[in-house]
């Protein structure tokens, strides 16, 4: 049987709505397409997830039976999308790609449901935000592979059940604490995705260099590392860009490591990666919030991003950095962060340290 990928206007829909940390206009998942692994042997890093589902796959593929629910839990852009899709290579079975914010109501979700085939992948992205018309329909399709359809009304009333093929649903969140229980506990497997080593994304720009044609040297490819935020997405975006400007600036398919930084200067992109959308939400901590405490949506008014797009793609790289703190007054930004925008905290300020 020929395998198919049916990806719907739902999945791309999420880079659009989702205004981006990143400024420059290469930040666009539609890109990343020629770059993603195309096997679970390609997968680079995230060794504790891929080693848990070799297992799971291997057991699987013995049984011939349809892989247990699972759930990737991470930040954006850490390869939660292309290991769901690898897993479907590996299976030889179909996959279909949807978001949570586009399936309002049971229909929406039924034909994802009926169109699955055995041993097929169904990805949820954002599986969070399912509402909860949305999430009691999925519960039996999960649990028994079967969907309830309520038809008619008043005294004509009934249910229709109906059987599917047996079929897995990879869900990704980047909130796993806003799931309920009574889905959480419906995925047999839940993997944490987790930034990337630095060897890792120089490891990967070199060889996805190679794809696209490009010589990177081994200085340059540590140097675009240190700057990725710990996140192949943003390592894959940087690297087209730093090729399109040797190209169009030097003249040449060589990136060396001064090319290199002279690209990542021209996008505001600093030694360590943070890009202007960190360096403002910081500077507006300390320079509004006097370094906090300060409520995230208060933060986000006055950056005016949504809270929802600071918490996912902002926080997570600052908070791994020691930038800022979660308190339950609000975020504070620390002594690092005040030393890396060489800003002083305001005096007789007890807040901060
Ligand atoms: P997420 O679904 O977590 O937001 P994606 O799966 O869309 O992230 O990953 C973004 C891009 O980063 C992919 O297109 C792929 O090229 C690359 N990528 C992500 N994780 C890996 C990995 N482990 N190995 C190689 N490339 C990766």
């Amino acid at each position: 049987m020929a395998r198919k990928t049916v990806v719907t206007a739902a999945s791309t829909e999420e880079s659009s709505t989702t205004p981006s940390a990143t400024s420059f206009a290469i930040n666009d998942r539609e890109m990343d397409e020629g770059l993603r692994p195309q096997s679970l042997a390609e997968i680079v890093g995230q060794k504790k997830v891929v080693d848990r589902i070799q297992i799971i796959l291997t057991a699987a593929q013995n049984r011939n039976e349809a892989l247990g629910h699972l759930l990737f839990e991470g930040p954006p852009g850490l390869g939660k999308t292309t290991l769901a899709m690898v897993l479907h290579k590996e299976l030889d079975s179909d996959f279909q790609i949807t978001s949570a914010p586009t399936l309002r109501a049971p229909k929406d979700l039924l034909p994802y449901l009926t169109r699955a085939t055995e041993r097929s992948i169904l990805f949820i992205d954002e599986i969070h935000r399912l509402p909860p018309a949305v999430e009691e329909f999925i519960y039996p399709a999960m649990e028994d592979f079967r969907v309830d359809i309520a038809v008619g009304e008043g005294i004509n009333a009934r249910t229709i059940n109906m059987t599917l093929k047996p079929f897995t649903i990879v869900g990704a969140t980047t909130r796993s604490g806003m799931l309920t229980a009574p889905l959480r506990d419906r995925f047999v497997n839940r993997a944490h995705f987790d930034f990337y080593e630095i060897e890792e994304l120089a490891f990967l720009l070199r060889r996805n260099a190679r794809k696209l044609k490009t010589e990177l040297s081994e200085e340059a490819s540590m140097e675009i590392a240190f700057r990725s935020r710990g996140t192949p997405r943003k390592a894959n975006n940087l690297l087209r860009w730093i090729r399109d400007f040797a190209q169009v600036q030097h003249k040449v398919d060589t990136i060396s490591e001064s090319i290199a930084q002279e690209a990542l200067a021209m996008i505001e992109i600093d030694k360590i990666g943070l890009e202007e959308m960190d360096r403002r939400y910081l500077q507006t901590v300390m320079t509004v919030y006097s370094g906090g405490p300060a409520g995230l949506e208060a933060i986000g008014h006055s950056l005016n991003v949504p809270p929802d797009t600071l918490q996912d793609e902002v926080e997570p790289f600052l908070l791994r950095q020691g930038f800022i703190q979660r308190t339950p007054r609000g975020r504070m930004v620390t002594a690092a962060a005040w030393q890396h925008l060489k800003m002083s905290p305001p005096e007789n300020d007890t807040n901060i340290f």
